[in-house]
């Protein structure tokens, strides 16, 4: 299965992309991961893009072309994937076509998790994570201690760029303008399902996968 999953900041994509991945054996890419792993680790491409991502605007769409179309040639998406957070508005859609077309491939389905405004603000300003490994947690879902990490110890802490309320209010802005427009592009393909993503994590995943 091909599959992109896009939905308002705070919807719940990081963890219920990382659940279809093990379902349905896919691996799950997410471009905001690999541009905080590359920022985190000092590369080049990290240096490049930092100032975009700590600030809340999106990352020139060259740089996340080229990204995902390297990431997409690497042997172990061959048999499918899960991008989550890209493509994010309809150029970088034309560009996922086009790199699909040139492997002899297509999209299957294109997720949308909804939730209302209020519900995904107060997501946002209760999450943590793993500044390590990545791993998500919420005020109301806190690691067993201390705020360390479950799985790697690494400090929890709340991300740079959901530190202040403007720049959250910048993203979903961005959201509404430039990446909920792929709903009718992907209505008129017959590939979009959209899902509720108000409920527990469970709750919502049942939903996800009657529809796929
Ligand atoms: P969120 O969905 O909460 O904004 P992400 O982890 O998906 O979090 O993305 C974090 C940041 O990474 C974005 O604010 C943006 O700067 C950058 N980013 C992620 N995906 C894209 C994309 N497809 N195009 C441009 N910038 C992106
Ligand atoms: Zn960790």
């Amino acid at each position: 299965m091909r599959l992109v999953v896009f939905g308002p900041q705070g919807a719940g994509k990081g963890t219920q992309s990382q659940r279809i991945s093990e379902k349905f054996e896919i691996p799950a890419i997410a471009t905001g991961d690999i541009f905080r792993w590359a920022i985190s680790s000092g590369t080049e491409f990290g240096g490049k893009v930092k100032s975009y991502v700590e600030s809340g605007q999106m990352v020139p769409d060259d740089l996340t072309i080229e990204i995902i179309r390297q990431r997409l040639s690497e042997d172990d998406v061959q048999n499918g994937f899960l991008l989550d957070g890209f493509p994010r508005n309809l150029f970088q859609a034309d560009a996922l076509d086009r790199i699909l077309a040139e492997q002899g491939y297509k999209l299957d389905a294109a997720l949308v998790l909804e939730v209302p405004q209020e519900v995904s603000e107060r997501r946002i300003l209760g999450r943590r994570m793993c500044s390590q490994c990545g791993r998500n947690y919420h005020i109301d879902n806190p690691p067993k201690s201390d705020w360390t990490c479950d799985v790697c110890g690494g400090d929890v802490v709340r991300r740079q760029d959901d530190k202040d309320d403007e720049k959250v209010r910048q993203r979903l802005r961005l959201y509404h303008e430039q990446t909920e427009p792929l709903k009718a592009r992907y209505a008129d393909k017959g590939i979009l399902r959209e899902v509720e993503g108000q409920g527990t994590p469970h709750d919502v995943f049942a939903r996800i996968t009657a529809v796929l």
